[in-house]
């Protein structure tokens, strides 16, 4: 058992020193000392969640006819959160050990009477608001109260009117957002899967009180699709029904889908039929012409975290070749090979291109202005890597999970071609630079 908790541990230490060393994470605050729960992306990191977010917007808000798009504020005013139920309700339970004074969620660790850490008794449950609490304007006083929003769902809640206003959609129909979200988590852990500041993808569909059933099916459908599309595992994904004690104060029904992670099997996504709870709640009702007067429509909810998105996406693609297996490029000497399989549509960088040999004028002449120029202006994610031996390359590119490596050697300049090296064979062929865009568009499709 200890064998295996080691080898997790190992794992996640491997995937965030990982994400370090090739620039997609960094802890937040670093240099003094590091804030708890915040990390910040670093290039590689950015180019990958902006892939996940832009494919995302793409399938559900560009492909379709039905859903409308909001960016809402971020602070708003306190009525939202009175009315949403989470200045009253959105509770963890606490509870501080009297020996080491570490706080934990009752709900997260495995024997509520005992301290994980030393072994000490806990003092009483109390319940802790997990809304940062801030102030609008030049005094504190409690009509100026404001809070850094814990879901990006209310923003749209809020707009539901505007939306019908500007739009007229007809019911079934949703609202889109993407935006960050503030949790004053009691113990953020694992790397990026509990922070304090995050990122939400979600989604409010409206929909007749009596097509419920037929489109919770319908989401759990797509949200199943869209993991798949990014390259998540779904051996490693599994779906929990929630008991009605443990949903959210506004769901009738939940399902959580769950993911393998090495610290646990843990939340990954939601589903969530709301009902008529929020609109009812803000006081806000739509005319149906079809249907005919005034209703208040029922609302699913999918929603998404995109840190959460980002783990399962790096633990789904991170790869090590087997002990003595080395890629036919004969690139890893003696160490182990390690590779993030990225979907070519999601890396963050499809191809880098390299001259043999840097020293050569004639060769970073050809492979700068007839192959990186070109790539890049059509590509965009496209790295110039000259810096090392050539295996030195292949290694950096595949634990930044870049597809594909384009080098130019010197037959390039007689015939035009260049050796195209796949990233998880390790295998390499020669292509014509003038077929160089078509051959990666493929693969990206
Ligand atoms: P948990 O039980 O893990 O605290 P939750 O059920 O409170 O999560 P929701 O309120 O349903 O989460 O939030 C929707 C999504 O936002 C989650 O499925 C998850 O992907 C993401 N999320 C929620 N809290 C956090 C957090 N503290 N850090 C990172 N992502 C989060």
């Amino acid at each position: 058992m200890k064998a295996i908790k080691n080898q997790e541990d190992n794992l996640m230490e491997k995937i965030s020193s990982l994400c370090k060393r090739r620039g997609f994470i960094f802890q937040g605050s670093e240099i003094y000392g590091g804030l708890a729960g915040t990390w910040d992306l670093g290039h590689f990191g950015v180019a990958l969640r902006n892939n996940i977010t832009q494919n995302w917007w793409k399938k559900f808000v560009d492909s379709r006819r039905d859903m409308y798009g909001v960016d809402a504020a971020i602070l708003m005013r306190p009525e939202v959160w009175q009315a949403s139920g989470h200045v009253e309700g959105f509770h963890d339970p606490l509870v501080e050990c009297k020996k080491c004074h570490h706080r934990f969620r009752t709900d997260q660790i495995e024997d509520a009477k005992k301290c994980p850490d030393c072994g000490g008794g806990f003092g009483e449950v109390q319940q802790f608001n997990m809304m940062f609490k801030t102030h609008i304007g030049a005094t504190e006083e409690s009509t100026s109260i404001s809070y850094l929003r814990p879901e990006t769902a209310q923003g749209m809640f809020v707009n539901f009117k505007n939306t019908v206003d500007a739009f007229h959609p007809k019911i079934p129909f949703g609202m889109a957002q993407i935006g960050k979200a503030f949790r004053n988590e009691i113990a953020p852990r694992d790397f990026i899967f509990r922070v304090r500041e995050f990122e939400q993808m979600e989604i409010e569909y409206f929909i007749r009180p009596t097509d419920w059933e037929k489109y919770f099916e319908y989401w759990k459908g797509e949200m199943l699709d869209w993991m798949e599309e990014v390259g998540i595992d779904m051996g490693k994904v599994h779906e929990l029904e929630v008991s009605k004690e443990d949903r959210a104060h506004y769901s009738s029904r939940t399902i959580d889908f769950y993911f393998d992670f090495p610290f646990g099997n843990k939340e990954l996504f939601g589903l969530a039929y709301r009902a008529d709870f929020d609109l009812k709640t803000h006081k806000l009702d739509y005319i149906d012409e079809e249907e005919g007067g005034k209703t208040v429509p029922h609302v699913i909810e999918p929603t998404f975290g995109v840190g959460r998105a980002l783990l399962a996406v790096l633990l789904s693609a991170y790869s090590e070749d087997p002990e003595g297996k080395q890629a036919s490029d004969g690139a890893g000497e003696k160490e182990k090979r390690v590779y993030l399989k990225f979907k070519p549509s999601i890396a963050p960088v499809i191809c880098a291109v390299s001259p043999l040999l840097k020293n050569k004028p004639e060769l970073v002449e050809y492979a700068n202005t007839k192959v990186y120029a070109p790539l890049k202006a059509e590509f965009g994610r496209v790295a110039w890597d000259d810096n090392g031996n050539i295996g030195k390359r292949y290694r950096r590119q595949d634990e930044i999970g870049t597809p594909f490596c384009i080098v130019v050697d010197f037959d390039t300049l007689s015939d035009d071609t260049v050796t195209v090296r796949d990233r998880d064979t390790g295998e390499q062929e020669r292509i014509k630079v003038t077929d160089l865009k078509n051959y990666i568009k493929e693969k990206i499709d």
